[in-house]
């Protein structure tokens, strides 16, 4: 069934798309049926869970850290993890880049936007965002690469909304290269689209969809 679904879902994406395949709740033997077929990209958005989950599992999997991120939990997955999704303060950013020296390794992160009418979603502003990039503080640190950014839409049936809330990512992904990642070139990652609305968020031009009920069946 997982491998099913992987597949299906494969053939509908344009190549500059990866699948995220969300595996938080899920045991391990799910995200091994995920890896028979072929699927190497996996998000659980608990440190905890994905601590434990990445001990018993194949080493190339690469893990994406999607959810909220408390400080405290950075230097747990400090060693590993591919992608942290969810920055959302100079403060994360600075225990990241810490704890990456610690490990001898460039840890690469998403900034977070709130683009939701949600008060329960986290992120930044852009006017934050440009703050935290303009600061002494962040161009100090040497062990981190902000690659792109990250956000969730409403949680709603109009699309017109959701449409908008993606575009609106991708306008702030644009102004962010222009103004500040321009000569970097792996600065390119739009990360947006769940199992509801991943078809909306690539036609606004996401570049990783983190997709879980969709493949894993409901939590
Ligand atoms: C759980 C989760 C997803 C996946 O949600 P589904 O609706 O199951 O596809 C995506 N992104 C984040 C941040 C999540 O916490």
């Amino acid at each position: 069934m997982i491998k099913e679904k992987i597949n299906e879902l494969l053939t509908q994406l344009p190549t500059r798309v990866r699948l995220i395949a969300v595996s938080k709740t899920k045991p391990v033997a799910a995200i091994l049926e995920a890896y028979e077929a072929g699927q190497r990209d996996f998000g659980e958005n608990k440190v905890q869970e994905l601590v434990e989950k990445e001990s018993q599992l194949p080493k190339d999997i690469r893990w994406h850290l999607i959810g909220h991120l408390q400080t405290n939990k950075v230097k747990y997955a400090a060693a590993f993890v591919h992608l942290i999704h969810a920055v959302d303060s100079l403060k994360l950013l600075q225990e990241i880049d810490k704890q990456a020296k610690k490990n001898s390794r460039i840890q690469k992160v998403l900034l977070q936007f709130y683009i939701a009418q949600e008060e329960t979603k986290f992120g930044l502003e852009l006017h934050e965002a440009k703050a935290l990039l303009d600061s002494s503080e962040y161009r100090a640190l040497q062990n981190i690469e902000i690659c792109g950014v990250m956000g969730m839409a409403s949680f709603t049936d109009d699309d017109a909304q959701v449409r908008k809330e993606f575009e609106k990512l991708h306008a702030i992904f644009n102004e962010l290269k222009a103004s500040y990642f321009a000569e970097q070139a792996t600065f390119s990652e739009i990360s947006m689209g769940m199992s509801g609305d991943y078809q909306l968020a690539i036609e606004a031009g996401s570049t990783m969809i983190r997709v879980g009920s969709s493949i894993f069946g409901g939590r």
